[in-house]
C-alpha cells in the first residue's frame, strides 16, 4: 500500500455531513507539512506528507494537534494478541433492517409541478414489510456490541480495533509501537512514517463486557 492508499483507508468515503472524513487532505501539524485521514473514530497522519492530498475548500477542519497524545510510543502492541483478543469477542447476527434502520417505516416523495411543492407520505417498508428487522440468514454478522476490548485499561469498540487491526497486518506492522492515554481514551501508534490513532470509548456501564488484551 502507498502513502495514498493507506490513508484512504482511515477515511469514511460515504459521510454525508464532514468534508474532512471522505478524503486524505494536507495539514500544517506542528510546523511541518503532513496528511492526515480519519473517520471520526480512527486517526493517521502521514508524516512527510502526501501529493494525493487535496485541500479542502471552505471546510471547518478539528485542531489535529490537539488529539494526539503527548506520550512517547513506548510499548509494543502485537498485532497476534490484538486479533486473538478480537477473536474472543462473540459475534451476532445484525437483523435490524438496512433499508429503513429499524423504523419499519420508509418515506416516499413527489414533486408536483403545478403547485412547485413536495408531497410526502409514509408506508411500510418494502425490504422488511414494515417489521424493522430482517431474517437472520439474511443478515450480516457483527461483533457483539455489549464487549469491547480492553487494551492497558482502555475499551475500545472491536469494529475499529478490527478496522486498525486489518490496516496493520497490510503494513507488516505485527509488533507495532504504541501507548494508551486513558485520560484521552487514545491509542497512539507510530512508526517512521505514520502516526496512528484510535479513539476508544469512555468506561462502560454494567451492561458492558470487557475482553483484555
Ligand atoms: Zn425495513
Amino acid at each position: 500500500m502507498n502513502t495514498y492508499e493507506t490513508l484512504l483507508r482511515f477515511c469514511n468515503i460515504n459521510d454525508d455531513f464532514h468534508e474532512f472524513t471522505r478524503r486524505p487532505f494536507p495539514y500544517e501539524l506542528n510546523g511541518k507539512n503532513v496528511a492526515v485521514a480519519t473517520d471520526g473514530r480512527l486517526l493517521c497522519v502521514a508524516k512527510f506528507g502526501c501529493t494525493d492530498a487535496v485541500q479542502l475548500a471552505g471546510t471547518k477542519i478539528p485542531n489535529i494537534a490537539k488529539v494526539i497524545p503527548p506520550e512517547d510510543c513506548a510499548g509494543h502492541l502485537s498485532l497476534k494478541s490484538v486479533y486473538d483478543a478480537l477473536d474472543k469477542v462473540p459475534m451476532k447476527h445484525d437483523t435490524e433492517c438496512p433499508e429503513c434502520g429499524g423504523d419499519g417505516k420508509v418515506r416516499f416523495e413527489y414533486y408536483c409541478e403545478a403547485d412547485s411543492t413536495t408531497h410526502y407520505h409514509n408506508f411500510d417498508c418494502p425490504y422488511c414489510a414494515g417489521i424493522g428487522f430482517v431474517d437472520e440468514s439474511k443478515a450480516p454478522l457483527i461483533y457483539d456490541t455489549y464487549y469491547s476490548v480492553r487494551i492497558d485499561n482502555q475499551p475500545f469498540f472491536p469494529k475499529y480495533l478490527k478496522r486498525l487491526a486489518d490496516i496493520l497486518s497490510s503494513l507488516d506492522l505485527t509488533d507495532a509501537p504504541y501507548c494508551v492515554n486513558t485520560a484521552m481514551h487514545t491509542l497512539k501508534i507510530e512508526t517512521p512514517e505514520y502516526i496512528m490513532l484510535l479513539s476508544g470509548c469512555v468506561e462502560n456501564d454494567d451492561k458492558d463486557k470487557n475482553i483484555e488484551l
